[in-house]
């Protein structure tokens, strides 16, 4: 296996959420070399000048188009490639045809005998981490998805609105799938050190169907941003942004990210979100998070969806 360049990141997929997740990495300075791959080279080419017209703005770097084989010593591998939703089409078709795209990808990655870290984005990321790991053989460490962390950030931005406070202050986690059976951890919710009832108490605003009807608007952002502007993806490159610091500067913070499940909470054989410390080992390890009754079951439910796509697809 070829070292690792910590200083190196590969993004396979350039479209809406590919590229501007290679935006964010070229402002963010963490990186010297970026590799974009696309199935559509032409569209990599593009992407990578344009990004690259940039630099004299930012910090150097090199930004090229290229193929799996820029990837051996890539620190980072970013998966945003898949197809979006058809029109008519069920979910569950969409998984198959994004397996289909995992299927043409993932073994091209392993076969270039990487050691670096598979971060999934496309959707639906807990399938797809599952597919991925599975496909690729490696360590789980070093195969997780961006999972909840998107919609973590947009729980922490509302709830800063709402409480009047920096979203930065706020400490919540969404957990679970990435998507509509996705939970908001409200019995962990802290502001600074203040249970988040506590904090709305005092100043005023301790009404439960706000807390409930900011978790269902969380949930549905998405929905909302596609019927506007037909793809959500300034959000996701930031998450992405977010996790790569967290991986290069080997910080070990707590992030949402989807990773295998090997029995908390009574869940195993499939990934899904919960705290996890990030640093240079990838997703080195879970956090015990506390939950209340409902929200365990919830998140039980929450991965039975999850286990029910899972077993209609075959790998
Ligand atoms: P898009 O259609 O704009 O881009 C997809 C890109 O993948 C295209 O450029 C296409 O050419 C490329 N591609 C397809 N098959 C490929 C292959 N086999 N090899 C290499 N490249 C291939 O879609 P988008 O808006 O960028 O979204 C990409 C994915 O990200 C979707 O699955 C979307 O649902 C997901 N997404 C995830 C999150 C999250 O929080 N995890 C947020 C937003 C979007």
């Amino acid at each position: 296996m070829r070292e690792v360049n910590s200083r190196k990141a590969a993004i396979i997929g350039c479209g809406f959420v590919g590229a501007a997740s290679a935006f964010a990495l070229m402002q963010s300075g963490l990186f010297s070399e970026m590799v974009l791959i696309d199935a559509n080279r032409r569209k990599a080419e593009g992407e990578a000048l344009d990004i690259s017209h940039g630099l004299p703005f930012a910090k150097p770097m090199r930004i090229y188009a290229g193929d799996y084989d820029d990837l051996t010593d890539a620190a980072i591998i970013i998966v945003t490639a898949g197809a979006a939703q058809r029109i008519g089409e069920t979910r569950l078709d969409l998984v198959r045809r994004n397996v289909e795209i995992f299927r043409s990808i993932i073994p091209e990655v392993a076969r270039r005998d990487c050691g670096g870290i598979l971060l999934i984005v496309a959707n639906p990321v807990d399938i797809l981490t599952c597919v991925a790991a599975k496909l690729s053989g490696f360590p789980e460490n070093r195969v997780f998805g961006s999972g909840t962390v998107l919609d973590t950030a947009r729980l922490k931005y509302r709830l800063g609105e709402h409480l009047g406070v920096d979203p930065r202050s706020v400490h919540a986690f969404i957990i679970g799938e990435h998507g509509d059976s996705e939970i908001a951890a409200w019995s962990s919710a802290h502001v600074s050190g203040v249970p988040l009832r506590d904090f709305c108490a005092s100043c005023g605003c301790a009404d439960e169907q706000v807390l409930r009807g900011i978790a269902e608007e969380v949930k549905n952002s998405a929905y909302e941003i596609i019927q506007r502007k037909a793809a959500t993806y300034y959000g996701i490159a930031m998450s992405v942004r977010r996790i790569c610091e967290a991986i290069v500067r080997d910080e070990k913070s707590v992030l949402p990210v989807s990773t295998m499940q090997h029995g908390a909470f009574g869940i195993e054989g499939l990934a899904l979100s919960l705290p996890v410390i990030v640093g240079r080992g990838g997703a080195e390890s879970q956090v015990p998070i506390r939950l209340s009754g409902q929200e365990t079951l919830d998140l039980q439910a929450s991965a039975a969806t999850l286990k029910s796509i899972l077993s209609q697809i075959e790998l």
